[in-house]
């Protein structure tokens, strides 16, 4: 038996475009789900049935087989006819994205979408489909001396409460929870600024910088936001543990 927990973070993206595939695949693995790619709607049937995923994300414009006519396909095989699918629409006016729904998709997001759109409605047919498979963002984050409160965007560092930004406290919130992982300056603005940011990469240094000052001990010598030379940065959440 596979385990159900594992089978429920499964997420199927059916898209011809590379980028937008590629862009699907980091954003979602950096929420803790397993992606799988198809570039067409045969593969993304055939990947459906012997996958069974726990959500399908349905390009409608895909060469050969189109999105609705997998999204109808996916619907009348009964092995596959309750996996929550989210259409990805070209235009908010498209008339697709209504007969998508009509067929039986669950939602849509509309393109261009920023990811962390995507991640909120993945998330919340993901619940409302399976139930919550306790991999859901904790509303809370208490480890070692940093305690923090994501719906009061409060944090507690040793007790003493802290003052950040808005993008500072989002930037702290990515990395406590996707910690022991590394992250480029790329990937750290798209998934906290959001693609269509002007921002340079260097502002994630700054940023980076002002929110060593506020946890770590030494912001000298940090051992919480560590500088992978060449890579980016990433949040050694072991290192709490001994503090
Ligand atoms: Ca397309």
């Amino acid at each position: 038996m596979s385990d159900p927990r594992r089978e429920r973070r499964k997420v199927l993206v059916i898209e011809d475009e590379q980028d937008i595939r590629e862009l699907l695949k980091v954003t979602l693995e950096g929420e803790g789900l397993q992606v799988l790619l198809a570039g067409d709607g045969e593969l993304g049937l055939a990947l459906a049935r012997r996958e069974r995923p726990a959500l399908v994300i349905l390009d409608l414009m895909l060469p050969g087989i189109g999105g609705l006519e997998v999204c109808r396909r996916i619907r009348s095989e009964e092995s596959m006819a309750r996996v929550p699918i989210l259409i990805l629409s070209a235009r908010s006016g498209e008339p697709d994205k209504v007969v998508g729904l009509e067929l039986g998709a669950d939602d849509y997001v509309t393109k261009p979408f920023s990811p962390r759109e995507v991640v909120a409605r993945v998330r919340a047919l993901l619940r409302r489909a399976w139930g919550d498979p306790g991999e859901a963002p904790s509303e809370h984050y208490e480890r070692g001396n940093i305690k923090i409160d994501f719906d009061a965007y409060e944090v507690l560092i040793s007790g003493q409460r802290m003052e950040f930004s808005l993008r500072e406290f989002e930037l702290l919130k990515f990395f406590v929870t996707h910690p022991n992982r590394v992250y480029e300056r790329g990937q750290l603005l798209e998934l906290v600024w959001g693609p269509d940011t002007f921002v340079e990469p260097r502002t994630v240094d700054v940023h980076v910088r002002r929110l060593r000052r506020r946890i770590e001990k030494d912001d000298a010598n940090p051992e919480l936001i560590v500088t992978v030379r060449g890579v980016g940065y990433m949040f050694d959440e072991r290192k709490l543990d001994a503090s």
